[in-house]
């Protein structure tokens, strides 16, 4: 049973979250932590009840950020340790079917995990069963909200009926189409911008062998890389796998039939035919319709000292850096260190929060954009094995000074927006030291002739 908080403030806060996805269930969690009163208010039914099924990513990387996230609200290590599964690196399926592995650290040994979206998610919102001072309603969709005043009105989805709260503070952590994001577009100063990429996504399965074994290496992240486009797959607990292929639209448009599909993956992906099975691959191919994928960047994230944003309603990223979920719940833990730093004077905590936070998810949305010319192409040029091989080597000679852009992105808490410096910097040393070298080769050359 988790413990109330020894009182942080003078005044306990009333606060509602909207959105009990994976962000607002742990944000909940971090206030009542504070011992706040949260109500939680989800469009959607219990998550426990209804697991979602197609649509969004059966499962996701965790990484270091939302680690120290879930260790705060002490469910890291059940997390990992029962319901993550580690991948050491990335496992690149070549046209012809063979393989070969690139680690992540090989100096280490770090790992990111595997982990289920709907386990998760449940498991957030029944650790915050065990606090008194957290209500959850279901079924309920914000339609209306002034967040200069702190009232919302939503619409129970079951009964119709209009449901009218107001809060000293409210937080929309609704996701990449935030209703409380669309209120905020009325504040004057408010900048907004979004970008669909031309690509959408569309998950298959690997089922599990007959022995209900993996049929691949379990513990990598597999990508097959083909230049425009490209498919990857995680591991799931029963030992299946979730592919997702992604391509540009006009692409999906294109295999329109059986035989094309068929085609198309025996042109692309023979290896995989045989280990998702023809008849699934069918099945699962035209069951479904590839979603988009949209990028969201826009700032303040506060009204005021009555509303703020966070996760994905204030940064939707593209998934290409498995930093989306990450990087919202760094949110909750730097909102939750602000609220700790200002003894929860909401003036002071909601503004630091948006004047030093939009660098930095500004910067993982750009890295994230990148990171798919990485995955889907560069992974597989010599030009890049080169660089990972020198990134490697310096970084183990001085594993402090010089970190690699993935590792400090994925194993450090650095904020992303000193990563992208840090890679600035490194860029400039390789490149003085290849003209440097070029330069001492050329007069060498030239002193040996004469
Ligand atoms: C294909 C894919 C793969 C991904 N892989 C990774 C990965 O490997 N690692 C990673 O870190 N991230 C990954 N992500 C990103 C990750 O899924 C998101 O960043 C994360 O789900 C954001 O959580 P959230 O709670 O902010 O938003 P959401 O998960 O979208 O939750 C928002 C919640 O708000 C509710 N809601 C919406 N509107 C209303 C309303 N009007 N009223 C009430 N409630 C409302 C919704 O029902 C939902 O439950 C991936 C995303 C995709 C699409």
């Amino acid at each position: 049973m988790a413990s109330l908080p020894n009182g942080h403030t003078a005044k306990k806060l009333d606060i509602v979250v909207v959105g009990g996805g994976l962000v607002g269930s742990l944000e909940a969690l971090y206030l009542a932590k504070r011992g706040h009163r949260v109500r939680l208010y989800e469009y959607r039914e219990d998550i426990r009840e209804t697991p979602q099924a197609r649509g969004r990513s059966i499962n996701l990387a965790l990484s270091i950020r939302g680690r120290r996230a879930l260790k705060d609200v002490g469910l890291e290590q059940h997390m990992i340790e029962n319901h993550g599964i580690p991948m050491v690196g990335r496992m690149i399926h070549k046209l012809d079917g063979t393989t070969y592995a690139i680690p992540y650290d090989a100096r280490t040994n770090q790992c990111i995990y595997s982990v289920g979206r709907n386990y998760l998610n449940g498991m957030l919102l029944k650790e915050s069963e065990n606090y008194e001072n957290v209500e959850r309603y279901f079924n309920h969709k914000l339609i209306e909200a002034n967040l200069k005043k702190g009232s919302l009105t939503f619409t129970k989805t079951d009964t119709k009926e209009e449901v009218k709260v107001n809060a000293d503070l409210v937080i929309g952590a609704d996701g990449a189409f935030s209703a409380v994001r669309k209120a905020m577009m009325k504040q004057p100063l408010f900048d907004y911008s979004q970008k669909y990429i031309e690509h959408g996504y569309l998950e298959l399965c690997i089922p599990s062998n007959a022995n209900g074994g993996f049929q691949m290496p379990a513990n990598y992240l597999h990508i097959w890389p083909r230049g425009t486009f490209m498919m990857i797959a995680l591991p799931n607990q029963d030992c299946s796998w979730t592919v997702t292929l992604f391509m540009p639209f006009t692409n999906f448009k294109k295999l329109d039939s059986k035989e094309k599909l068929l085609q198309f993956f025996e042109k692309y992906f023979p290896d995989s035919i045989p280990l998702i099975g023809k008849k699934k691959l069918i099945e699962d191919f035209f069951s479904g319709s590839p979603s988009p994928l949209v990028s969201v960047k826009c700032r303040p994230y506060n009204v005021d000292d009555k509303a703020l944003i966070i996760g994905d309603a204030a940064h939707a990223v593209v998934p290409f850096y498995g930093q989306g979920m990450n990087a919202g719940f760094e949110d909750c833990t730097l909102l939750d260190q602000l609220m700790q730093k200002y003894k929860d004077d909401l003036p002071r905590v909601l503004e630091e929060f948006s004047d030093t936070r939009w660098k930095d998810t500004y910067a993982i949305s750009d890295l994230a954009m990148y990171n798919y010319v990485e995955m889907r192409d560069l992974v597989t040029r010599p030009s890049y094995r080169i660089r990972k091989a020198f990134d490697d080597l310096i970084f183990w000679a001085f594993p402090n000074f010089w970190v690699p852009l993935y590792n400090s992105v994925t194993f450090t808490t650095m904020p992303y927006s000193k990563c992208v410096e840090n890679r600035r910097w490194q860029n400039k040393v390789l490149f003085s030291v290849i003209v440097a070298f070029m330069i001492f080769t050329m007069f060498g050359l030239f002193y040996v002739r004469n």
